[in-house]
């Protein structure tokens, strides 16, 4: 059975950005295998299945607020399934312990060598006070949340390339050494979603990272009200003109505005300058995120319905990746 993975660490709130780039694409395929399994369940074929997991554990390697930590997995738990992510199976990383108990096996398998290459280490922590341990090993436990689903592919963007190379190189090693027990998994470049880039900074990403008063962010729970400021005081330049409103390397402000009013659906032409872009762009954005709202508001009026999707989720990661941690206990010697 093919199986697609994707974790969404809580490091701060969903964004803009996040949508377009990722859930969009990950509603797509959450739906298609669901659709896929239905239509194959005559033929006793299971289809494929989405698991997509909210990492909380991975929210933990840098200072952190516990409670602001709860809050942020209570609102991306209800957003997946307010952005269409049902289909899928959802959980929370921390509800299925078979991530930490493989990871620990995997640490026993990893070389300090390969951890010291690793470019969050290198960049963020090595030779700081206060560097947490678990900055230095936390690609271990991604190796681990990889290889306990046995997913084949596992589709990643460039920053993350070093993180399934990783997780390659322990599962060979751990089966030359002990038996096979991991499939050997393969990075694969997903059909690109749109960049959205800072509003305020059109160089950077526009990331769930740069904090919650953020003026480059637009958050999924912002109000029209938050996203037209934040839009009004978007970059662009200084040309004027019928010809300034285009997509241009040479204007990334501009440039960014209008593939987020594209991929909001909207349209760009005819649009006569900076003014009428910010409009447009406002509507389109206000209008993608306000279904998403509403039905976030619904799903929080409900909290046990969506703990029991949740739990429901967790129950599930915990049948699939049981027996592949038991595997892995046997062939080390443990048990
Ligand atoms: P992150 O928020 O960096 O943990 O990324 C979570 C997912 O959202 C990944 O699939 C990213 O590629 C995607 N993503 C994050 N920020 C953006 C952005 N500004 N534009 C497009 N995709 C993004």
């Amino acid at each position: 059975m093919t199986r697609n993975l994707s974790l969404l660490t809580p490091s701060g709130r969903l964004t803009l950005g996040n949508l377009l780039g990722a859930l969009r694409p990950m509603a797509t395929q959450a739906a298609r295998p669901a659709r896929a399994a239905r239509a194959a369940r005559a033929a006793q074929d299971p289809g494929a299945e989405c698991f997509f997991g909210i990492s909380d554990l991975h929210a933990l390697t840098t200072a952190h607020d516990p409670a602001l930590l709860r809050g942020r997995v209570t609102e991306m738990s209800l957003l997946l399934l307010a952005v269409g992510l049902r289909e899928a199976t959802l959980f929370h990383q921390s509800a299925v312990p078979q991530h930490r108990e493989l990871s620990y096996l995997l640490e026993c398998v990893a070389h300090t060598g390969e951890l010291n290459r690793m470019i969050q280490f290198k960049e963020k922590g090595r030779g700081r006070d206060g560097t947490r341990a678990s900055l230095y090993t936390y690609p271990v436990l991604m190796a681990a949340d990889i290889l306990l689903y046995r997913a084949e592919e596992v589709p990643v963007g460039d920053d993350q390339r070093q993180h399934v190379e990783l997780a390659r190189d322990l599962a060979i090693r751990f089966n030359r050494s002990y038996g096979e027990v991991f499939t050997v998994p393969r990075a694969v470049h997903p059909p690109a979603g749109a960049r959205v880039m800072d509003l305020g900074d059109p160089s950077r990403k526009m990331s769930k990272s740069a904090g919650d008063d953020h003026a480059g962010t637009i958050f999924l729970l912002d109000s029209a009200e938050v996203c037209r400021a934040k839009i009004a005081r978007a970059v662009t330049d200084s040309e004027t003109g019928p010809d300034a409103v285009r997509r241009d390397p040479a204007k990334p402000g501009v440039t960014n505005l209008i593939e987020i009013l594209t991929a909001c659906g909207g349209s760009a032409s005819g649009l006569r300058g900076y003014g009428d872009l910010k409009e447009a762009v406002t509507e389109a954005v206000v209008a993608t995120l306000d279904p998403i709202q509403r039905r976030y508001r619904e799903l929080a009026a409900d909290p046990a319905a969506v703990d029991a999707v949740y739990a429901a989720g967790a129950a599930r990661c915990r049948q699939v990746t049981a027996p592949v941690l038991a595997a892995a206990e046997a062939a080390i010697g443990l048990g």
